[in-house]
């Protein structure tokens, strides 16, 4: 029961469909299929209806992001649907920020057509890599004219907010052809860039390829030089690195990820999604099939569900907003903590700075980010 006023917060949806699996993808998703899809989106619809009976849709909604998988393997009248039922359920502020991920050969020009006129307004997406042969390491399908043209139809549609998701330390990619398709993602104009490490997850046909010596493990100096190059060129195109992988021109930055860096709240729909609403963390299960049957027999599909202490929510709004530039406000390091002395610890290493009002990481702790991360996350507050 929420008797205070409630803050707002974000809506996230996993569609957890793709056309195929690329090589380095850990996500929990399925291979698409016309009947699992109407299933998901009947399981969704319901799953939303169970929320409106424990009032987190009094939440006013500050974003809505559809993600996955792969989103746009739905047909455009679902997705219209979906944003429709999520509208209609919330109260929302008018500056709502709606984002839909795509891949570049699962969306027409008359599908994002539709998708502005139904109220989507930010586009994410993912390309990875503008060479072909790097994308042809990942499994990935397509091809590097898809992703200029979804950027000409997107423009051309009325997104005027788009992010292109890149990956460097790829199979086969060197110095070189990462600074080119950084620079050629600028040139597509996007208002947003994501520029990831390439890591080798458990369980996926990278990982296999690695451990029977069939391609090396991504070079760790180099994934540095990438990522310092990148800085380079994209801030001198005018964006604003807002967070450790995010960069931004002014005024884009991404307000639904800012919740999970900024202690917002926002609750997960569909299978894996995960939660975080009124200091409950919870999450959905990651199996369609068991999600289906959870919401068909009147159940949210949740795994797990705990409540946390005021101890913890500091400590996770300490990790997770280490990860912005600007850091985490003063206030929220007790001094005499074990977390306050780590911190110390940490400086004392070049790894963490104070600033003005804030913490941060220094660009060495940047580098080491998981490494702080796991340090304070050990220390007990
Ligand atoms: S398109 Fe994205 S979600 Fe789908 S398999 Fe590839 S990386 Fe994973």
């Amino acid at each position: 029961m929420i008797t205070e006023t409630p803050r707002s917060m974000g809506v996230y949806i996993h569609v957890p469909f793709c056309r195929q699996r690329c090589r380095f993808c850990a996500f929990y998703l399925e291979i698409a299929k016309p009947d699992q899809i109407d299933a998901f989106c009947l399981a969704l619809a319901q799953e939303i209806a169970l929320h409106r009976q424990n009032q987190i849709t009094q939440h006013p909604l500050q974003s809505v992001y559809i993600g996955g998988g792969t989103p746009t393997v739905l047909p455009v009248s679902q997705l219209v649907s979906i944003l429709q039922l999520v509208q209609i359920s919330w109260p929302t502020e008018p500056s709502l920020e709606i984002t839909i991920e795509t891949h570049p050969s699962t969306v027409r020009p008359s599908d994002l057509d539709r998708l502005v006129e139904a109220g989507f307004n930010r586009l994410s997406v993912g390309i990875e890599s503008l060479n072909q042969q790097e994308l042809a390491s990942l499994g990935r399908p397509g091809r590097v004219r898809d992703a200029k043209q979804v950027m000409r139809a997107a423009r051309a549609a009325g997104f005027h907010n788009i992010n292109l998701d890149l990956m460097y330390g790829l199979p086969g990619q060197t110095l070189q052809s990462w600074t080119e398709t950084v620079q050629s993602a600028l040139e597509l104009e996007p208002t947003h860039l994501s520029c990831y490490a390439l890591t080798v997850e458990e369980g996926t046909e990278l990982a296999r390829d690695v451990a029977r010596h069939l391609i090396p493990p991504p070079d760790e100096a180099l994934q540095i030089e990438m990522e310092m190059a990148a800085e380079t060129i994209v801030q001198a195109a005018g964006f604003e690195r807002y967070e450790i992988s995010n960069y931004a021109l002014p005024g884009f930055a991404c307000r639904h990820n800012l919740l999970y860096w900024t202690d917002g709240d926002y609750l997960g729909l569909g299978p894996s999604a995960q939660s975080y609403v009124d200091g409950f963390r919870f999450g959905n299960v990651a199996d369609l099939s068991a999600y289906i049957t959870a919401l068909a027999a009147g159940y949210l599909p949740l795994e797990e569900r705990v409540k946390l202490t005021t101890d913890e929510r500091n400590r996770e709004a300490l990790i997770f907003g280490l990860r912005l530039a600007k850091g985490v406000p003063h206030r929220l390091i007790h001094p005499n903590t074990s977390q306050y002395r780590t911190l110390q610890l940490l400086a004392t290493k070049g790894l963490i700075e104070w600033q003005d009002d804030y913490v941060c990481l220094t660009p060495l702790g940047r580098r080491y980010a998981d490494t702080v991360m796991e340090t304070l996350y050990l220390a007990l507050p």
